[in-house]
């Protein structure tokens, strides 16, 4: 069975770092309706620093918690909107998790969403529904906790439900964050967060898949 090492998962993460880093200005954009505008740059800015950090990580010794701690620590020091302490403590939450392990067997991959929105959600105190990015992490949880053995399917799963979780949030009153401000104003839009949460899962499977072929 393969099995996901910090080199592994260093990969994904710089993976996603790329992705968010193109997705900057369509990120701003979606912030700027419901928002001030600076997700793109708070989630771009957050992971160009999550991937200068594990450049310089020297993975043949670093533990998965070690990625996931180096990751944190760089994502919150870059990131001074809200979303810079909520994905801060859901990778420290992963990695204390994953203390003490040498590797996740990629069957076992499925926790680590259950992991981040639990941390995601720790941190936040949103329920679903408050048109956060915690409408796209939760069914990604919620899918990943659903993982009957075949892990190809788990994972599609998983990234399908966090788009629709993603998509839903057009409708959604928001309850939790700067757009709760604009009450019913805040209805008829994305949620900035849950759109960059669906690419980030996206991401996360995609290469995920990818490992397992
Ligand atoms: P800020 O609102 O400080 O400018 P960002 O623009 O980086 O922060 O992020 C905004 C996103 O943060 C929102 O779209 C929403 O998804 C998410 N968010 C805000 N508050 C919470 C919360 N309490 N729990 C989960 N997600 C939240
Ligand atoms: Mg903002």
């Amino acid at each position: 069975m393969k099995t996901l090492g910090a080199a592994e998962l260093s990969h994904i993460l710089q993976a996603i770092s790329q992705r968010i880093i193109s997705e900057r200005d369509y990120l701003c954009e979606l912030d700027g309706l419901i928002g001030d505008a600076d997700h793109g740059i708070a989630m771009a800015d957050g992971f160009a620093a999550i991937s200068d950090a594990l450049q310089t990580l020297d993975t043949s010794t670093a533990t998965l918690t070690d990625v996931f701690n180096t990751s944190a620590k760089s994502f919150l020091n870059a990131v001074g909107a809200s979303s810079g302490p909520l994905y801060a403590t859901a990778l420290m939450r992963a990695g204390k998790y994953l203390k003490g392990e040498t590797g996740l067997a990629l069957e076992d991959s499925p926790q680590l969403f259950i992991w981040l929105a639990e941390g995601i959600q720790a941190r936040g105190k949103a329920e679903a529904g408050e048109k956060t990015m915690l409408d796209s992490w939760l069914p990604a949880a919620e899918a990943a906790s659903q993982h009957g053995g075949d892990i190809v399917a788990t994972l599609n799963a998983v990234k399908a439900a966090a788009q629709t979780g993603a998509e839903s949030t057009k409708a959604m009153l928001a309850g939790k964050g700067r757009a709760a401000r604009l009450g019913e104003r805040s209805v008829g839009h994305i949620d900035p967060g849950a759109a960059s949460a669906a690419i980030m899962i996206e991401v996360w499977v995609d290469e995920l898949l990818r490992f397992a072929e």
